[in-house]
């Protein structure tokens, strides 16, 4: 794993008995639960207290607390519910880690807000919670590492949940060795979840654009309108209400009325204009030298 800098100056960080210390700034971030936390609180919605006080933010799902801890009926229910609603996303063909392995079998990948989702490599996760294997806890507007650090940098279904998506995607930038690679999975039409942790969507263009210093290995849909339609579905039926057991059945409702409807993302997804309503978008680049100007990226337009 690359050495952390500092996520306020990029100075360089030594580690002490129970803290890491930045030689540049003098500012000390605490190690809790035998993990760094190394937040620039001034650009993040998070602060350091909040993981040295014991109620830390636990994520998307809630990572640690979202063991189901129900039996009989009501858990069988919900893990029908939970198989409805999981039901694979079809694939985007290809495998992203398995093009940068073949690249470079020893390449040095970040991944940024990783979850509990465990990878083959040799992988630096972060998150801002406590998810499993983490290396630290940063918020991608300050990536606690010195510029050209990684071969690689996995965000999927992040940018959605950041401030500043820009920022972000300029950090990423900064980690990345030149001709590094990034991979991003970004929604446009699914709705608003993990709260108010939501900020921002993207067409298939503008997700082009956040990515501009970076030429086009792949990229597209994942998930097409058909999988656009059941999450507004889904919506539409449990928002009827706000009474938690008539939302549990109308979600239940839901779930199977708007099953069918994956099936139609095979046919939808060879039409160009099915982008216009995507429920997320992909893209794997590789890091160029210079951005690519706004007139040119308006011919990489893909909808109708
Ligand atoms: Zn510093």
């Amino acid at each position: 794993m690359p050495n952390f800098a500092c996520p306020v100056c990029r100075g360089s960080l030594t580690q002490g008995a129970q803290t890491w210390e930045c030689a540049g700034c003098g500012a000390t971030f605490p190690v809790v639960r035998g993990v760094p936390v190394l937040l620039n609180e001034q650009n993040s919605v998070f602060r350091i207290a909040d993981y040295t006080g014991g109620g830390a933010y636990e994520g998307a799902s809630g990572y640690a607390g979202s063991a189901d801890n129900s039996g009989g009926w009501r858990r069988a229910y919900r893990r029908f519910a939970r198989a409805l609603s999981e039901a694979p996303v079809p694939g985007v063909g290809f495998d992203p880690l398995e093009i940068i392995l073949a690249e470079k079998p020893d390449a040095e990948i970040l991944v940024v807000g990783s979850g509990e989702r465990e990878r083959k490599g040799n992988v630096t996760y972060t998150d801002v919670a406590f998810a499993k294997h983490i290396a630290c806890i940063c918020d991608g507007h300050d990536l606690p590492f010195a510029d050209a650090s990684f071969d690689a940098v996995f965000a999927e279904a992040v940018l959605e949940h950041v401030c500043d998506p820009q920022r972000v995607v300029s950090e990423i930038t900064r980690v990345l060795k030149p001709d590094g690679l990034v991979y991003a999975v970004t929604p446009f039409l699914q709705p608003v979840h993990m709260g108010a942790y939501d900020f921002t969507r993207f067409t298939y263009l503008g997700h082009r654009r956040l990515f501009r210093q970076f030429d086009d290995l792949r990229s597209g849909m994942m998930g097409g309108p058909g999988y656009s339609a059941i999450h507004l579905g889904r919506n539409l039926l449990t928002e009827l209400s706000d009474h938690h057991r008539v939302r549990s059945m109308l979600r239940m409702l839901g779930l199977l009325m708007t099953y069918p409807l994956r099936y139609l993302d095979p046919l939808l997804s060879r039409t160009q204009g099915s982008y216009n309503s995507a429920c997320a978008c992909y893209f794997l680049g590789r890091k160029r030298e210079t951005p690519i100007p706004d007139r040119e990226l308006i011919a990489l337009f893909r909808g109708r």
